[in-house]
């Protein structure tokens, strides 16, 4: 019998509210999972020493009459997301022995909701990659291909739930690091529109392009864990409720912008990017090219602003008031010595970059003219989306790199071509498996992006699940 952990969280709700199983059964799958291939995959960097007792909690609400779809279902929590009394470490030497001291918002939901909390995952450090190499606890792995990485920066919490490790997960996307090691690993991951879900309780790296956002095996599932976490929120005054958005528009039309996926996406990624089209038309969908003209300025941009923001949210780990704290001669010392340690090599890079485009003389050379592109930009796709519910693309324009194989930090960015769009213009963007590439001798999952209205997530899923 294959193991209950591969059950979607929608099919084990349905076994628990029938009293089939209980969440303590569930807990007992995932962890056997855990116990049989963590140590290589390395997606988790801990293991909740209580998840059977937080379990046994959730099996007593049901018995006491709750019954919320996430109720007992068993959940990986990226390691940038605070919960209380557990270390947050966002995969740094800086925060290794960081204790959250109160629950991200997110996480308060989704404990209302009764779900189990597995472990934190592993994830490139404060969340600056699309590799998960870059994690001060080693490589998390690609469960389709060890050899190769799950993605990043999310790539434990993605490899969690591939390899059936949880039912769900989240994880945050900044410029595509839910959705594009969902495409690498063959799950569902969505990026939330900008503000549809609190950001209070997760570490910052680009303020303006958080969001925090569901990953799972299915769109249904992935649905469940949204509607959990989203909604206003006191403590994040970016965050909007429900409805904020006017109606996206029916029409049963998808967008291609055809120009953008003439650059370097790999043919057998097309090719399968194409067939899916084709299964939409099947659906009754309307396939229409659309023309996204400052598109290909999207990534140079993201590559602006998201290193300004990170420059200016990472100078709160001085060695003073949190994490890592090395003693100099002077005070500057202090900061240097700390931070130097603290951080690894692309965290370096990155608040270098942001420091420099942001410095007197160069700030409106650089960030400057990126705002005003990532303006234009998003006029851009509000333009297209009055014509069209969804804009798709393929996720990534190839499948998981090898371990190493992206070394140099350019062909890395180059991976988010597709993803950090949404990130800058704030809409809602979801990743759907399409199949699989083949690699050398291995079978590779490969993922369809779906952007839609600001607010209307709701097209996502609809379109999703045709696809799915
Ligand atoms: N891969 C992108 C980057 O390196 C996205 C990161 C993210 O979404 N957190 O910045």
């Amino acid at each position: 019998m294959s193991s209950l952990a591969e059950l979607t969280i929608v099919e084990a709700g349905k076994k628990m509210a029938a009293g089939e199983i209980t969440a303590v059964d569930l807990a007992h799958a995932c962890l056997e999972n855990v116990e049989k291939k963590n140590k290589e995959l390395n997606a988790y960097i801990e293991v909740f020493a209580d998840v059977l007792e937080q379990a046994q909690k959730a099996d007593e609400r049901r018995k006491a009459g709750e019954n919320h779809p996430l109720l007992g279902i068993p959940l990986a929590i990226k390691d940038n997301i605070l919960i209380e009394g557990r270390v947050a470490s966002a995969a740094s030497k800086m925060l290794e022995h960081y204790v959250a001291t109160y629950d991200a918002t997110v996480i308060k939901k989704l404990r209302e909701a009764g779900a189990v909390f597995v472990g934190r995952t592993n994830m490139d450090e404060f969340a600056m990659g699309g590799s998960t190499e870059h994690s001060a606890f080693g490589p998390a792995k690609n469960p389709h291909d060890p050899t190769r990485v799950p993605g990043g920066s999310s790539g434990g919490s993605i490899a969690a739930v591939a390899a059936h490790m949880a039912l769900g997960a989240l994880g945050t996307d900044t410029g595509g690091s839910v959705r594009e090691p969902a495409s690498f690993c063959g799950v569902v991951g969505m990026k939330p529109t900008y503000g549809a879900v609190s950001r209070s309780g997760l570490m910052a790296m680009g303020s303006s392009l958080d969001q925090a956002g569901p990953v799972a095996k299915t769109v249904e599932d992935t649905q469940l864990i949204y509607d959990a976490i989203k909604g206003i929120d006191p403590l994040d005054s970016t965050s909007i409720a429900d409805g904020f958005y006017p109606a996206g528009i029916r029409n049963k039309k998808v967008g291609v912008p055809r120009a953008l996926l003439a650059q370097g996406v790999d043919p057998d990624v097309k090719e399968r990017f194409e067939t899916s089209l084709e299964k939409l038309k099947a659906q009754g969908y309307e396939i229409v090219d659309i023309e996204i003209p400052s598109a290909s300025l999207a990534l140079a941009c993201y590559y602006i602003i998201m290193p300004a923001e990170a420059s200016t949210n990472l100078a709160r780990y001085d060695g003073i008031r949190y994490g890592l704290s090395r003693k100099g001669a002077t005070l500057a010392e202090d900061y240097a010595e700390s931070r130097a340690e603290g951080f690894g090599p692309e965290v370096r890079r990155r608040i270098m970059l942001g420091t420099y485009v942001l410095s007197a003389g160069y700030y409106d050379a650089y960030y400057g003219k990126a705002t005003a592109a990532r303006e234009v930009l998003r006029r851009e796709f509000a333009e297209a989306l009055k014509g069209v519910e969804v804009i798709t693309t393929p996720t990534a324009p190839a499948p998981a790199p090898k371990i190493g194989e992206k070394a140099d930090p350019l062909s890395m960015y180059l991976l988010d071509i597709f993803t950090v769009t949404a990130n800058l213009t704030g809409n809602p963007a979801i990743s759907v498996p399409m199949g699989m590439v083949k690699r050398e001798s291995a079978e590779l999952p490969v993922g369809f992006q779906l952007t839609a209205a600001h607010g209307d997530e709701q097209a996502l899923f609809e379109v999703g699940k045709a696809l799915q």
